[in-house]
């Protein structure tokens, strides 16, 4: 399986046409992590948003609210009639901040069985990136909403990290996301194993090197119960090891949420050995130097 990923032979060359004409724009941070009142549990217009990114001094942005479903399936995403609204608000903010890079994304559930309606959504729109999330671990249970609390204890801890791992691993095989987000959400509310968590991260990481896909670096854990970014320490040295680039976002659900930590996620990603963040617009990723 590859996917046509940053790695793979066409981006490469990508890459270097790329470096020769817009150069290697120094220092420049972006965030294409952030969500819209629409998905129901996010607050503040896109505009605030934008003028957060703005102060933050951030150099493109872009929206990725929380992709419909093709029936009711929960009560934290837009309804699908309300995708071309979602479109729309990206395109308003686009017309007044003109000389502002906007991108148009998604984050999209990855569950077995919707892969077609995901590719269906990736027609829907000029999309710049689609992200690609696990939440659930099961058809009913989404790992990051506290109203499951309670099953942490009616099953071994190892049994849903391996579950949610087992599930983030076939998204990457999917080939369907440009990135992909919040790689140890499963770790929120501070559940862990014992010892050497690396028996989990393996085999995901693995896919993601041969996938040749991308990879957040989320300050959205540091929000959280876990306090830690998304993912730890540990996942990311192998995961730089493997050559895997990376995305770093806050998943803003407010606009003072816009680059929230990025200081800290910077350092962590530098001090891992990472040189280079990726960019993404019309769904390629092209890579810019870490300030
Ligand atoms: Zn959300
Ligand atoms: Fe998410
Ligand atoms: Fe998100
Ligand atoms: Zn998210």
């Amino acid at each position: 399986m590859e996917c046509a990923g940053p790695d793979h032979p066409i981006n490469r060359n990508q890459r270097a046409w790329k470096y020769a004409f817009v150069g290697y724009a120094l220092g420049m941070r972006t965030d294409y992590h952030m969500h819209t009142p629409l998905c129901g549990h996010a607050i503040g217009a896109p505009r605030d948003y934008v003028l957060a990114a703005k102060r933050m001094e951030l150099g493109e942005i872009g929206f990725s609210d929380h992709n419909p479903m093709p029936t009711q399936f929960d009560n934290w995403r837009m309804a699908p009639d309300q995708l071309p609204h979602y479109v729309q608000m990206v395109r308003e903010v686009q017309e007044e901040f003109p000389d502002y890079p906007i991108r148009l994304g998604l984050e999209c559930d990855y569950l077995p069985n919707y892969e077609g309606y995901i590719e269906y959504l990736a027609t829907q729109a000029e999309w710049d990136y689609l992200i690609g999330s696990v939440h659930y671990v099961t058809p009913d249970w989404d790992i990051d909403n506290p109203k499951h609390l309670k099953r942490w204890d009616e099953q071994p801890v190892e049994e849903i990290w391996q579950a949610y791992f087992d599930a983030y691993t076939k998204m990457v095989e999917s080939c369907l996301f440009d990135f992909l987000a919040h790689p140890d959400l499963v770790k929120k509310f501070g559940h862990r194993p014992e010892g050497d968590l690396s028996r989990f991260y393996k085999g995901t990481l693995d896919a993601i090197a041969e996938a040749g896909a991308v990879l957040e670096v989320s300050t959205a854990g540091l929000r959280k119960d876990v306090r830690e970014i998304y993912p730890s320490r540990d996942f990311l040295v192998a995961a730089h090891l493997r050559n895997i680039p990376i995305v770093i976002n806050s998943d803003a659900h407010s606009p003072k949420e816009v680059a929230a930590d990025f200081d800290l996620a910077y350092t962590l990603a530098r001090d891992v050995g990472y040189r280079e963040v990726m960019m993404f617009k019309g769904r390629k990723a092209i890579p810019v130097a870490i300030s």
